[in-house]
């Protein structure tokens, strides 16, 4: 059997964030001791504003940053964007692409996730990749072929198991405090796994980190991180508190 890959649990700020609140990120990284850090990889994904400074305050910490989104271009008239390469430029290690919100505020594809996942590919980062239901696909029994297609859509041909990162999100999870059954959630990993399987092979697809992101607190994270395939947690809301954050990650 495979040995699982070590688990990243990753906080998304969102717009959420001043100069500031780089006192929560330190706050973080003086909860991540040696032993957390034997256990997990630990990531903060902060506005592009602060990244920079994010990132210079977390040196030495064992805390990596990341980049929210990047434009899949690398340079050009796209006002307001920021490329890959700029994300690496402010000392990121990783980018979340295709995050729920973007799918559908922004409007994007699983094509523009993957443009995009192959850009950051591009700037030596590590796309997460957010993949994940709504309530509807849900109720109408299509969770695991919507997974599936986004998946397949949103996965860059050159992907390596260890290169990039996937994040099982259910959209009516995200910020409502709901979260699907244990049971539910395992079913769903271990799809994402057999997909990877199909897509990279089975020895890349066991490296690749499979991250469970929708409404993960304190009180639900040692369940929900220990089932099988789940590699850790893309968190929202509960980041933003460091003892929350905090909790979330001794529960590995
Ligand atoms: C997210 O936005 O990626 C997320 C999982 O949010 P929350 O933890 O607040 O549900």
């Amino acid at each position: 059997m495979a040995i699982a890959p070590k688990p990243l649990v990753a906080g998304n700020w969102k717009m959420n964030g001043l100069r500031g609140s780089l006192e929560t990120a330190m706050a973080i990284a003086r909860g991540v001791d040696a032993g957390v850090r034997a256990r997990s990889d630990v990531l903060i994904c902060p506005p592009a504003t602060v990244l920079h400074a994010m990132t210079s305050a977390l040196i030495g910490t064992g805390v990596a940053t990341g980049g929210q989104d990047c434009h899949a271009s690398p340079s050009g008239a796209f006002t307001g964007d920021i490329s890959a390469a700029m994300v690496a430029d402010a000392g990121a290690a990783f980018v979340i692409v295709g995050h729920s919100e973007r799918r559908t505020l922004h409007g994007e594809t699983s094509a523009d996730v993957k443009a995009k996942a192959e850009a950051a590919l591009g700037a030596f980062l590590v796309p997460i990749i957010c993949i994940g239901e709504t309530l509807a696909e849900r109720e109408a029994g299509r969770t695991i072929a919507v997974v599936k297609k986004q998946l397949r859509g949103s996965l860059p041909e050159t992907a390596t198991g260890a290169g990039v990162v996937i994040a099982y999100e259910p959209v009516w999870a995200i910020g409502t405090g709901k979260t699907p059954t244990a049971a539910d959630v395992a079913e769903v990993h271990a799809e994402i796994r057999a997909e990877l399987g199909r897509l990279l092979g089975k020895a890349e697809a066991a490296k690749v980190r499979v991250l469970y992101g929708g409404s993960v607190k304190p009180s639900n994270a040692a369940e929900l991180m220990a089932l099988p395939n789940v590699n850790g947690a893309l968190v929202g809301g509960a980041s933003l508190k460091a003892e929350d954050f905090l909790g979330i990650v001794r529960a590995i």
